[in-house]
């Protein structure tokens, strides 16, 4: 059993003042593994006022100085990526081999927004304007528990970036890898206020976050309901928001694509992340004339799937979060069933041998149609919804029929066909023929996938302010 029980503000660790003790249980096995002590809003404020108190000296400080941390940074997240992938084994059942990967990610990440940060002009010329993009202010970071570490190093790193002070409220669920984290950001010898981080309820740490006048921005990853109340929460104050917000990616095979490599490659990228990521491609449009086809690849590519222990080399597909995500997993394979839906694969229950964690059978359904709940609502399980089209008009149709437009999927053997698709698909982000890597691409969510843009020069933009000096060199005469 392991004991979290301190918060981070101001550059040190301290007993938080709220007093609740919240249960940390390992989703692989169903038992308890440690507690975490949780702050409340009385942390909430000494951690805004530690931020406000940095704030004026840190958004002064040079490129190089700001440069200089963030390679310290990069260097002390690095130094304990095999600590913060056992943590994210562990505490949230993420599979070895893709965990090891993703902390080191999460260090690299403090490299890449140094490089976006050096090359990024923070004085332009507008017509006859001098432009100052300066620092928003205090910024609010609230994340989810499904990329725990990896999200707050990004904000993080972009806030430092920018000269922002930051306050983070991580998810409750995810004590363990931030607590890592915290002290990889304690061993880079940040000056103190800069990064602060009190563990707490979202209704209680996270709502002071968004209502509390000296908080600038709030830079949110979750759901799209609690991002919603965020924006509610924060306008009072007038603050800027970032939002990253769920999604229901639709994955478009054409009919020219190259299905034995595309239609298992559709099933990964619903699947990753044990099948809880926003940007999973959970509604699989494939044509007509070639349903068939696609549901035997589908069926083999996922029955091919290794279920288990996330610390085994061979298993790729770990548990689900908590036992009211596994519950709500089932909830919709359920729902699928009801709907009329053909079940081509896994189902209610967990799989053999596999009776004390959450674990979730891979699933697949076809003949799923657009009304369907689970062609309309986002699942967070390793559930994978198979529609059809008849013309390629028709699947651009399907594919933008939803009130999600975070990420979408194409594949086809014509480069200029998938660009041509691509070009109409309504998402942040178009992946063409695989899932591709870039973490200096904008990545966010068009409709009620969010506001704003993460990574990159638009992700720095979004915390900066700029400021037009008009008659910078004018004389009275
Ligand atoms: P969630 O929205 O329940 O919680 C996210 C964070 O918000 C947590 O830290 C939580 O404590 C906090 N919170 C909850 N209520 C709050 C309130 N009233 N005020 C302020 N903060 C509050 O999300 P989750 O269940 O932790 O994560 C899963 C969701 O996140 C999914 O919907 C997923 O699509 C989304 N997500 C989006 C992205 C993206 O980049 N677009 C990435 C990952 C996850």
């Amino acid at each position: 059993m392991y004991s979290i029980d301190q918060v981070y503000i101001n550059g040190q660790f301290v007993t938080p003042h709220g007093e609740e003790l919240f249960d940390l249980v390992n989703p692989t096995t169903g038992q308890l593994a440690g507690q975490v002590r949780l702050g409340d809003a009385e942390d909430a404020r000494r951690a805004i006022a530690a931020a406000k108190a940095a704030f004026p000296a840190f958004s002064r400080t040079s490129k190089a100085e700001r440069g200089a941390m963030l390679e310290r940074l990069h260097a002390a997240v690095l130094a304990r990526a095999d600590d913060a992938a056992a943590a994210l084994v562990e505490e949230y059942g993420g599979p070895l081999n893709t965990s090891v990967a993703r902390s080191r990610y999460t260090a690299r990440m403090f490299l890449d927004v140094k490089q976006v940060m050096e090359d990024h002009a923070f004085e332009k010329t507008v017509n006859t304007a001098t432009v100052k993009l300066e620092p928003v202010g205090v910024v609010g970071i609230i994340t989810p528990w499904n990329s725990s570490a990896w999200f707050i190093a990004n904000k993080v790193a972009t806030a430092i970036a920018a000269g922002c002070t930051v306050v983070v409220k991580p998810s409750e669920l995810s004590a363990r890898q931030n607590q890592i984290l915290i002290e990889s950001f304690h061993a880079a010898g940040l000056p103190p206020g800069v990064v602060n981080i009190v563990n707490g309820r979202g209704d209680v740490v996270g709502a002071e976050l968004s209502t509390h006048p000296d908080i600038t921005k709030i830079s949110f990853t979750g759901s799209t309901p609690v991002g919603k109340q965020i924006a509610r929460l924060g306008v009072d104050t007038m603050k800027r928001v970032t939002l990253e917000l769920g999604g229901k990616s639709a994955n478009v095979i054409l009919d020219d694509a190259d299905f034995a490599r595309a239609i298992p490659t559709a099933v990964a990228a619903c699947y990753m992340n044990n099948g809880q990521a926003c940007i999973a491609g959970a509604r699989l449009l494939v044509p007509a004339h070639r349903l068939e086809e696609a549901k035997a690849l589908a069926k083999a590519a996922a029955e091919a799937v290794v279920v288990g222990d996330p610390r085994e080399a061979a298993v790729s597909l770990g548990p689900i979060v908590t036992q009211k995500q596994y519950e709500r997993v089932q909830r919709y394979i359920a729902i699928g069933i009801e709907e009329g839906a053909e079940l081509l694969t896994g189902g209610l229950g967990r799989p053999a041998g596999l009776e004390a964690g959450y674990f979730v059978r891979p699933t697949v359904f076809a003949g799923v149609t657009p009304a369907m709940t689970i062609a309309r609502e986002e699942i967070f399980g390793p559930v994978l919804s198979i529609l059809s089209y008849e013309t390629e008009q028709e699947a651009i149709a399907i594919a933008n029929d939803t009130p999600y437009g975070l990420q979408a999927y194409v594949s086809s053997t014509d480069l200029a066909r998938a660009n041509r698709v691509a070009d109409q698909l309504v998402a942040g982000r178009v992946h063409i023929n695989g899932i591709h890597d870039d973490l200096i691409a904008p990545f966010g969510g068009f409709k009620q996938s969010g506001i704003g843009r993460e990574f990159g020069p638009y992700g720095l933009e979004a915390y900066l302010e700029p400021k037009a000096i008009l008659g910078a060199a004018a004389q009275y005469r």
